[in-house]
């Protein structure tokens, strides 16, 4: 049976829970062999091991996705086993060290949350790109955030670095579309992943169009359509993947009946 990513190799950050997890699982089933990079090695190795389950492919790699070394380490790592790259998925991130308001914010939380959300995302495409340029085309994605569209009270670091991931993915797809390669950033909306377990049961779903959380598998969804040929003619794009969240302005008042 032809798969959608046979012969591909996709190097996944953030891949030891959550979105990462979930998508490495999908991209292998899919036939892609799996770079599982996280920067706690158990998480990676158990996210192998599910793929293993079901007769993929793929090797765990600790990395801290702000260290220089360990990014340029695991696209090295990933290279070295499967001879080539051609999806890279940005998807580790963090929210807050503390949540503040932007006065009270300590200068070394935000340098935290930039580093691993921002640096992170360019100093993948950085140690990436020479590889996907080697094969003429490639996929980069990474996740952004509705709070890369939107703003949040007292997660101002988190918000400011998933919009500047957005406008990265453009200036990525702007300067080598030529030469094949997408760009393009995902941004879920409140996804049932370790991240969110603290608010999610204190949060109003009211507020989002479909009235639910969403799924990490329905986030993966997305990024096998990113990384696959499905969407060969998609790039620059910030995809919200959030139940509607985003679509809406919900109305602040009380209208009468029939309004
Ligand atoms: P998650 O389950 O916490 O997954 C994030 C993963 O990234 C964890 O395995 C984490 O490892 C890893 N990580 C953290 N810092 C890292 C670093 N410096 N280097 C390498 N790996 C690192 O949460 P998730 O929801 O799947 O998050 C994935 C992405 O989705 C993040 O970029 C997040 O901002 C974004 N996102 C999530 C939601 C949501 O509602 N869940 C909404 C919008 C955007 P440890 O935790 O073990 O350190």
């Amino acid at each position: 049976m032809v798969k959608k990513l046979d012969d591909k190799v996709a190097l996944i950050t953030g891949a030891g829970s959550g979105i990462g997890r979930a998508s490495s699982v999908l991209l292998a089933r899919e036939g892609a062999r799996v770079g599982v990079v996280d920067n706690v090695i158990e998480g990676a190795e158990e996210t192998v091991r599910l793929i293993k389950n079901t007769e993929g492919e793929a090797i765990a790699i600790k990395a801290d996705v702000s260290v220089v070394a360990d990014v340029e380490n695991m696209i090295n790592t990933v290279v070295d086993a499967y001879g080539r790259l051609d999806i890279l998925f940005n998807n580790a991130g963090i929210s807050a060290v503390n949540r503040a308001f932007t006065a009270e914010l300590s200068v070394e939380d935000w340098d935290t949350v930039i580093n691993i959300n921002l640096r992170g995302v360019f100093l993948g495409c950085k140690f990436a790109i020479p590889h996907l340029l080697k094969n003429g085309r490639g996929s980069i994605i990474s996740t952004s955030s509705v709070n890369g569209l939107r703003a949040a009270t007292t997660i101002a670091p988190y918000c400011a670095s998933k919009a500047a991931v957005i406008n990265l993915m453009r200036t990525v797809a702007a300067e080598y579309g030529q030469q094949g390669i997408r760009a393009n950033a995902i941004c879920p909306g409140v996804i049932e992943t370790g991240m969110t377990t603290d608010f999610v049961p204190f949060f109003d779903f009211n507020f989002i169009g479909q009235g639910r959380a969403g799924q990490p598998e329905e986030i993966a969804q997305t990024v096998l359509f990113l990384a696959s040929d499905d969407s060969s003619y998609l790039t620059g794009a910030a995809i919200p993947v959030d139940g509607g969240w985003s679509a809406e302005f919900k109305i602040p008042m009380n209208l009468p009946e029939g309004f």
